[in-house]
């Protein structure tokens, strides 16, 4: 399941990796957690056709367990790939995993999603000057609460990211404690 949308998009979502129906399917985000991302979607005034929806790794891993460092690794030159041909406005990085990736791709440091979550940054990524804005994944909603609202509101300012010049750059300084955060999502 390699991804699906507007060639032309000016934000790109990216997940973690396809689910049972998903692989069914071959569509990205058509199960439970689909079903949620679609709702987020109106709330940040946008069609699923208005965007393009892909996921770190292509393949479902075997029983959904999380993706391996080589997985991710095989699946890399593909998303890049694709980050190449839509050259997206925004990059919306759906959890950890998705967020992770891409902030080590843009040599940013990364401390866990619900650091990060919501906040935008500019960074140079393959060469191309993007914004990346990070939130919770959908799925994670479906098991904690609290999330839901964090995303909600993370979705309503979307537009605003979209629209404005410059997205306020996080100061990434060090810090050991943090970066211990391992969330599923
Ligand atoms: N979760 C993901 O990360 N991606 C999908 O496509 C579906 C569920």
């Amino acid at each position: 399941m390699i991804g699906e949308g507007n060639e032309h998009a000016q934000v790109m979502f990216i997940g973690e990796a396809p689910g049972y129906y998903e692989d069914v399917e071959g569509r990205p985000f058509v199960g439970a957690a689909g079903k949620f991302l679609n709702e987020l979607l109106v709330e940040a005034n946008l069609e699923r056709t208005d965007v393009y929806i892909t996921n770190i790794l292509k393949c479902r891993p075997p029983n959904n367990r999380e993706p391996l460092p080589e997985e991710i690794e095989k699946c890399t030159p593909c998303l890049e790939e694709q980050i190449r041909t839509i050259h997206p406005k925004v990059i919306v990085t759906l959890g950890n995993y998705a967020s992770n990736f891409i902030f080590s791709k843009a040599g940013l440091e990364f401390y866990g999603i619900t650091r990060h979550h919501g906040k935008p940054h500019e960074v140079s990524l393959l060469g191309m000057n993007i914004k990346v804005y990070p939130t919770f994944h959908p799925a994670s909603a479906l098991y904690h609460g609290e999330y839901r609202t964090l995303l909600i509101e993370d979705f309503k300012k979307l537009k605003g990211v979209v629209d404005s010049n410059f997205a306020s750059t996080e100061k990434l300084e060090s810090s050991s404690s943090s970066k211990q955060e391992q969330l599923r999502f």
